[in-house]
């Protein structure tokens, strides 16, 4: 006979095993779809066992309410969100997953009625209390990033003097709060030390986050998903849910790859990212007199004809090409270019955009080819041979500053070496900086041309006069 428990078992190693293959497969823009299949599937079978295998069936009207309601939402969310507000709505996702795990870990204390004693109480114990922690910090730090990336709250690194003293005290706090906890969990005293253990958690993802400055936040996006996932593994050690545990670590363990890769693609070091002080505010308006030489203005017409004459095309899409949702447009250009012979190219910065591999997501929605589609690290030493490169509402990621005020904001970041190319045409609306805050020198130097307004509008018009 087939127990339940063994269904169950063998079909969360049936799920395991998918949601490894689904981020296998969205490693590569080729394999994504097939990718977040396997993700749906195993998410599905996942869902299914755990309902069959652990609720208790009088239960389920009460489960169904919460998942109708739950993926009611979800979808509502998922319809209305444009695409510009993606890395705001993964930050509420993140932030969901928090408080989730907080509210495991309550009700996990609250409940395990005094079954467990001894070495087994202080393991849960401190289960609970991690779990509790580290929903906390990824809660109000997921929050905070919220505020950060929809711009409610300033890109301003918040820089309190002592800073690296109060996160040391608030850690201290916690550990010294951990032990009240754990040996006063069997006296029935435990609640008092979670609470305050909660608050300053709270406070601890409020502070880190918001000392991390304008140019360093795609980090701190990378960083809070890992955070979501220690916490679902956290809450996988309170249920004593293996399959919980070993998401959890896979969502974890890639956020923190994913981290490392932003760091480095941002020439950052971890612990500095998220000590904090780095960067400033986005998106202010800039006085042009701070800066040597003049802006040459372009029209759509020029731009065409200087598209046409080239040989060698570069397209460097930023965060303005997902505002203007100009990326259709960009490949309808792309294709009459090539269709001419004009070898076009385009040169993806890791952060740019706002949010992991943005720029990636248009492209491949507007069925731009992959094989036309080139990281910084490859396509950096060509500009030389490039004849025109088109910067499409691209601002940080394209800035000489970068190398030239190493104590700058973005100062020490690899940038797309554009400037040295033949032209280069930088699509914009304004003399506006970017996220980081920054002017670009780029803007004012001899071989290039500013084509000013909504990147969509200005794309439109060159398509018609290509
Ligand atoms: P930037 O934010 O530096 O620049 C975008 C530019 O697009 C602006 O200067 C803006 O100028 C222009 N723009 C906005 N709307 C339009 C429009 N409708 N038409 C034409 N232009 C438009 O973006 P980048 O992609 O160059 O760099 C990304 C920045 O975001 C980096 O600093 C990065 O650190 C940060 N970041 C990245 C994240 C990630 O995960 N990728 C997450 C969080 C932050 P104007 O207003 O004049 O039009």
């Amino acid at each position: 006979m087939i127990s339940i428990q063994g269904v169950v078992t063998g079909s969360y190693i049936i799920a395991i095993v998918l949601f490894i293959l689904a981020l296998g497969g969205l490693s590569n823009q080729e394999t994504a779809r097939r990718g977040n299949w396997y993700g749906i599937f195993g998410m599905t079978i996942a869902l299914v066992a755990t309902v069959v295998g652990f609720v208790n069936p009088e239960t389920y009207p009460i489960l169904l309410a919460a998942l109708v309601i739950g993926a009611s939402i979800g979808l509502f969310a998922a319809h209305r969100i444009q695409m510009t507000q993606m890395p705001e709505l993964v930050a509420v996702l993140h932030s969901l997953v928090g408080i989730a795990a907080v509210a495991v870990g309550y009700a996990n204390f609250m409940g395990h009625g005094g079954q467990l004693t001894g070495v087994e109480l202080t393991i849960h114990d401190i289960e609970t209390y991690i779990g509790v922690l580290i929903g906390a910090v990824t809660f109000s730090g997921s929050v905070i990033a919220f505020g950060k990336l929809s711009g409610r709250i300033g890109g301003n690194p918040l820089t309190l003097p002592g800073r690296h003293w109060f996160n040391l005290g608030l850690l201290l706090a916690v550990i010294w709060f951990g032990y009240q906890f754990v040996i006063g969990s069997a006296a029935g005293t435990g609640m008092l030390p979670l609470l305050i253990m909660t608050v300053i958690a709270l406070v601890f993802g409020i502070h880190m986050v918001m000392a991390i400055g304008g140019a360093d936040m795609p980090v701190v996006v990378s960083m809070l998903n890992s955070y979501s996932g220690w916490a679902a593994a956290a809450v996988g050690f309170m249920l004593g849910n293996d399959l919980l545990i070993v998401t959890g670590a896979l969502v974890g363990s890639s956020g923190a790859i994913l981290s490392y890769i932003m760091c480095r693609a941002m020439n950052r070091k971890f612990l500095s990212v998220i000590a904090g002080g780095f960067g400033t505010g986005g998106g202010t308006s800039a006085s042009s007199g701070e800066q040597d030489g003049e802006i040459v203005a372009i029209e759509s017409e020029e731009t065409a004809a200087l598209l046409l004459a080239a040989k060698e095309v570069m397209i460097i899409p930023g965060y303005g090409m997902a505002v203007a949702q100009a990326q259709h447009v960009v490949n309808e250009i792309t294709k009459t270019l090539r269709g001419k012979g004009v070898n076009v190219r385009f040169g993806i910065h890791p952060v740019a955009g706002r949010m992991p591999g943005h720029m990636n997501v248009l492209l491949a929605e507007a069925k731009v080819p992959y094989d036309i589609v080139y990281e910084l690290d490859e396509i950096n030493d060509d500009f030389p041979k490039i004849d025109v490169s088109m910067v499409i509402g691209a601002n940080d990621i394209v800035n000489p500053s970068a190398q030239t005020d190493p104590d700058g904001p973005i100062g020490g970041m690899p940038v797309l070496e554009c400037w040295k190319g033949e032209t280069t045409i930088v699509l914009k609306r304004s003399m506006a900086t970017g996220y980081a805050g920054v002017q670009n020198p780029l803007f004012f130097k001899d071989n290039t041309r500013m084509l000013f307004g909504d990147a969509k509008d200005t794309l439109d018009a060159v398509f018609k006069a290509l």
